[in-house]
């Protein structure tokens, strides 16, 4: 099955590669409605490393939920890489995403039946890109993230760090145009944090990602470009 190719409106985004605009979101129902986002404004270069802090529930698992086109804003629009994800139909937004999108999760959200490994070459088969180049980037991701002695565990048999490790891994492996980290140090002890945010951060150089991470762990804020705070949905 062929999908007709998403509508690009390069004038209208710019040179950023991801670009929220006015961007609200409404979560829970009619009785008890909570603004998670509100009036949302953000564009991020491709190169540059953006970091969002603020409180538990100020917003920031929902701020990358609607920049990689996992939850429908109720207001704005969302641009990545040159295509507004509101306009696109489920399936048109899901292959957006898995083309220009690499999402490290709060919980690594690793399929059960797989090694860390196969984690990986799993994200690169999806996107046709199962090549030798790949398999090859893969195994020194695992390298970088410490994980290449356990790289043929599933994740029952590893710790919460290391799931992490792995998710980390595996939405580099396709060097995204953008990414999109949600608390990734959290379950990481102080060195292997630096580690990993030194990665991002070299990453994000290298292939020209647009990163965004969110944390509230302030002692990985120094390798970001720019820091922005999320207040009751408010960033700023
Ligand atoms: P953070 O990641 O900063 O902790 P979230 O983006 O997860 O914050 O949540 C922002 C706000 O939205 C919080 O008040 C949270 O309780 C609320 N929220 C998150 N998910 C839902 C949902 N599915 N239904 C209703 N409210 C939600
Ligand atoms: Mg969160």
């Amino acid at each position: 099955m062929t999908h007709p190719a998403p509508i690009t409106d390069n004038a209208a985004t710019g040179a950023a590669a991801l670009r929220l605009t006015g961007v609200t979101l409404h979560l829970g129902n009619d009785q008890q409605q909570v603004t998670a986002l509100d009036s949302v404004d953000l564009a991020v270069a491709p190169g540059e490393f953006v970091a969002v802090t603020g409180p538990s529930g100020s917003g920031k698992s929902s701020l990358l939920a609607v920049a990689g086109g996992l939850q429908n804003p109720t207001h704005g629009t969302v641009h990545v890489a040159g295509t507004d994800l509101t306009t696109l139909k489920e399936h048109q937004r899901t292959a957006h995403r898995r083309r220009h999108i690499g999402y490290v999760f709060q919980h690594a959200n690793l399929f059960a039946s797989l090694t860390a490994r196969e984690q990986l070459l799993l994200t690169a088969h999806v996107a046709g890109r199962l090549d030798t180049d790949t398999r090859r980037r893969a195994d020194g991701l695992l390298e970088a993230v410490g994980m290449s002695a356990r790289a043929h565990h599933r994740p029952d048999h590893l710790s919460g760090g290391e799931r992490q490790r792995v998710g980390i891994a595996r939405a580099l492996v396709l060097a995204p145009e953008v990414l999109l980290v949600d608390e990734p140090t959290s379950a990481l002890d102080r060195t292997r944090a630096r580690d990993i945010v030194d990665l991002l951060a070299q990453q994000t150089r290298t292939h020209r990602t647009a990163t965004v991470m969110v944390t509230h762990d302030h002692e990985i804020l120094d390798a970001a470009d720019r820091v922005l705070t999320l207040r009751d949905g408010r960033l700023s």
